[in-house]
């Protein structure tokens, strides 16, 4: 398509990881890029302007969060999610496949990176207590809002996310957890692959009576768990399917990762998937695991975590991360992190977010989301410079060895 398109940059030695650039109708974003989660349509406690201005590119919001409210027919009203949040830039919508486990499987318990060893499909949430029931024509949500209930399918996922009008959007698929067994991972997978080839279905058709709108582009997403066979098999499926003229526009790299092997995931997807298409890994944030994606070939990312830990005073540096909230920052006058240029610290101190977050003013989130935002949108850009410059691997074990208090020997290459 016309309106949307990627173009490769400088690509590291191992013939993965690369710089780039996604054009899109409302704007380029230069890659690899952090892209600010606004789930609900807002950067949470951000001004659109501030979200700009600490160099995001991109928000990608929630098709899920949306449809419950305010409803998605209401943002196509407004012209489309951009328009409705004063955002200009380029948007993406994740399809709601990741509430199948979050609100499912995974219902009530952490995303189990750290259980391996424990797979086992019953112990994640018991039937009853789960809000999503999957089944292989499309899964059953109850509105945590509200209790109503709500279908969704690959096609109404499709219709939800034209109707948002994000640049950027995603197939619907199941999000399954380390803790399912791998019988269960493959027959997710069959099923993730099915609903692939009806969103491509669903989205040609949309694209053709939407014809007017700019053109959006659909993602594929790639499961599988930790499985190599899964997750190159998934990956060659979704390059070569095309459904009525209309194939994946790039992909997204799903599913939970364990941490150590999250380069190792990322590589087998990346090397069984066109070059000339984007890679979304979806829900990092580390910079340990930013440099091992990005060198494994992911282009872009998004997470809450920068925004939803400053929330709690949660602060990130070159030097480690630290708690704005402890005494010893009380009467320190300097800004939240030595050399910063964002708005926080240009003009604010410690001490200041200390009082604001003690005292439960709003200020303290607005102030401490900003810097931690500017941290992760900085440290993706610096690596972006990095592989332009041939330094990719010295700049990492440089940032990796100050960031955890490592020797150089424990950060390896
Ligand atoms: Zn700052």
């Amino acid at each position: 398509m016309a309106d949307f398109g990627f173009s490769v940059g400088t690509v590291l030695e191992n013939g993965l990881g690369r710089t780039g650039v996604i054009h899109t109708p409302h704007g380029d974003i230069q890659t690899p890029a952090f892209v600010a989660v606004g789930t609900k349509a807002t950067v949470k406690a951000v001004l659109p302007e501030a979200v700009a201005e600490l160099g995001a590119q991109a928000v990608l919001a929630n098709a899920y969060h949306l449809f419950l409210q305010p409803g998605s027919d209401i943002v196509d009203a407004a012209g489309g999610l951009g328009a409705f949040m004063n955002w200009p830039g380029p948007t993406f919508t994740d399809s709601g496949g990741f509430q199948v486990m979050s609100l499912g499987v995974g219902f009530k318990k952490v995303l189990a990176m750290d259980a391996a060893g424990l797979a086992d499909d019953d112990v994640i949430a018991p039937g009853k207590s789960r809000l999503a029931h999957v089944d292989d024509d499309g899964v059953t949500f109850t509105s945590h809002l509200n209790g109503d209930r709500h279908r969704f399918t690959p096609e109404f996922s499709m219709r939800i996310q034209h109707e948002l009008g994000a640049d950027i959007m995603f197939a619907f698929d199941e999000c399954t957890t380390l803790m399912n067994t791998r019988n269960y991972q493959e027959s997710s997978l069959d099923r993730t692959q099915a609903w692939a080839v009806r969103c491509l279905r669903e989205h040609a058709r949309l694209t053709t009576e939407r014809a007017s709108k700019p053109y959006q582009a659909l993602f594929g997403v790639v499961q599988g768990a930790q499985y190599e066979d899964l997750r190159r098999k998934a990956a060659r499926d979704l390059a070569v399917l095309e459904v009525d003229g209309a194939s994946f526009d790039g992909f997204g790299i799903g599913g939970a990762l364990e941490k150590e092997n999250l380069g190792t995931i990322v590589g087998w997807v990346c090397s069984e998937l066109p070059a000339d298409k984007p890679r979304h890994l979806l829900g990092i944030s580390e910079p340990d695991d930013f440099f091992a994606a990005i060198e494994a070939g992911a282009d872009t990312f998004d997470c809450v975590m920068p925004s939803r830990v400053a929330r709690n005073a949660a602060i990130y540096t070159a030097d480690g991360r630290y708690n704005v909230n402890t005494a010893a920052n009380r009467r320190d006058f300097g800004p939240l992190e030595e050399g910063c240029d964002c708005y926080t610290c240009l003009n604010y101190s410690k001490a200041y977010l200390h009082h604001l977050f003690k005292a439960k003013e709003m200020l303290a989130s607005t102030l401490a989301t900003i810097h931690n935002e500017r941290f992760t949108v900085r440290l993706v850009d610096s690596i972006r410079l990095s592989i332009e410059q041939g330094q990719f691997a010295e700049y990492r074990t440089a940032y990796l060895t100050r960031f955890y208090h490592r020797t150089e020997s424990q950060v390896g290459s």
